[in-house]
């Protein structure tokens, strides 16, 4: 490392000596100036004079400042979003009971049983592995006595088996980590992975299932007489139904995004029922799309036996291989059935309806410490295969 003075140093130097020598500033200011100015410093020779410096480490360094914010808040808005889900499910689950129930009993009384059974199957699942998926712990390796040691943490000083990372959130390190989920406030790892993925499964079904029960009284009131008042989190969508009302027929009375003529209170209830109708319907097909997504993108995933840590780290090994013309292969792949049947902790069909269709807490397969390798035989007509 070279200390020469350079121009722009200089400047850097001189600007925070201006700071810290005024001296109506409280001393603890001037001691996080100084400190800040230890950083550009340090920031300024790691990039211009060290021999080491390459562009993983310039983005290293300066992506800290993210990290930082990361660390800093996002344990902040884990109970924002955690409120956030309650909050809109429970509002799902009241308008289904107050305004689409009393609908679909008026069609046919089989169909209202068979809906009181779908839907309070699903409400239980949903209830059920979300509470596990936020208060079950994702699973932490021992301080000592670890089977199989891959690494060392360099945030815990403590050794790691494979499949574990540390994640800067929580302040641990993760068995078999896949992300920290803020919808959850909690990591997804070892023993939780299973109640996150179902959750989201029964979840998106929930919405599916309200949007197509709610789908009819929708269209009645979204293609009604009544001016399209949307409720304020979708106020954009009042300027959409405006343009295509208006162009269609410059002589309708134009829905408004402020009711200026708001409904006589006898008809309050009739108002919020509109509103209602159209919040469920609207809330629940946007979810459904987000969400199946979200869900298709881990059940991708857990078919291919990866975590979604391990898919950029195998990315990376894939393509350093393929540069030496070998073949990566993922040594926690063990074939779609098998890598479905370790996520779901059963051995047999037999058990799906126990351990998948309803709420069980069994553990998943394994300690989340030791971790068989698949095993590969390589024949030449048909190149790697599973044993
Ligand atoms: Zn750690
Ligand atoms: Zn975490």
């Amino acid at each position: 490392m070279c200390h020469t003075f350079h121009p722009v140093l200089l400047y850097i130097y001189c600007m925070c000596g201006v700071v810290a020598m005024v001296t109506w500033l409280p001393r603890r200011v001037r001691r996080k100036l100084r400190g800040g100015s230890d950083w550009v410093s340090t920031l300024y020779y790691t990039l211009f004079y060290n021999y080491f410096t390459s562009l993983y480490v310039a983005l290293e360094v300066m992506l800290e400042p993210l990290f930082w914010f990361v660390e800093k808040f996002a344990k902040y808005l884990g109970p924002v979003f955690v409120t956030l889900v309650v909050v809109m499910t429970t509002s799902v689950v009241t308008i289904f009971y107050v305004c689409l129930l009393p609908h679909v009993y008026t069609t046919s009384l089989p169909w209202t049983i068979f809906h009181l059974i779908f839907g309070h199957w699903l409400l239980v699942n949903i209830v059920f592995h979300y509470l596990m998926g936020v208060f079950s712990q994702p699973g932490t390796p021992p301080p000592q006595n670890v089977p199989e040691i891959v690494s060392v943490c360099k945030k815990c000083i403590s050794p790691k088996p494979p499949r574990t990372h540390h994640c800067t959130i929580c302040g641990k390190c993760i068995l078999k980590m896949d992300h920290h989920c803020p919808w959850l406030n909690n990591c997804v790892g070892h023993n939780n992975h299973r109640y996150f993925f179902l959750f989201c499964v029964y979840m998106w079904m929930g919405t599916i299932y309200v949007s197509w029960v709610g789908h009819d009284l929708f269209r009645q009131h979204f293609y009604g007489d009544e001016p399209t008042a949307f409720p304020p989190l979708f106020y954009p969508l009042n300027a959409i139904h405006d343009a295509i009302y208006r162009s269609n027929d410059p002589a309708k009375p134009m829905s408004i995004i402020i009711n200026p003529n708001p409904p006589p209170k006898e008809n309050y209830i009739e108002h919020y029922y509109h509103i209602a109708v159209l919040y469920e319907f609207i809330l629940c097909s946007g979810v459904t799309l987000a969400l199946g997504l979200l869900m298709l993108w881990h059940a991708r995933l857990i078919s291919k036996g990866e975590t979604s840590i391990e898919v950029h780290i195998n990315n990376t090994q894939r393509k350093k291989y393929k540069k030496k013309n070998l073949v990566y292969r993922n040594p926690y792949d063990y074939g779609l059935k098998k890598n479905w049947m370790v996520f779901l902790g059963f051995h047999s069909c037999r058990t799906f309806i126990c351990k998948v269709l309803l709420p069980s807490t069994h553990p998943p397969e394994g300690d989340g410490l030791i971790w068989s390798r698949a095993s590969y035989k390589f024949k030449q007509d048909k190149g790697l295969q599973l044993l």
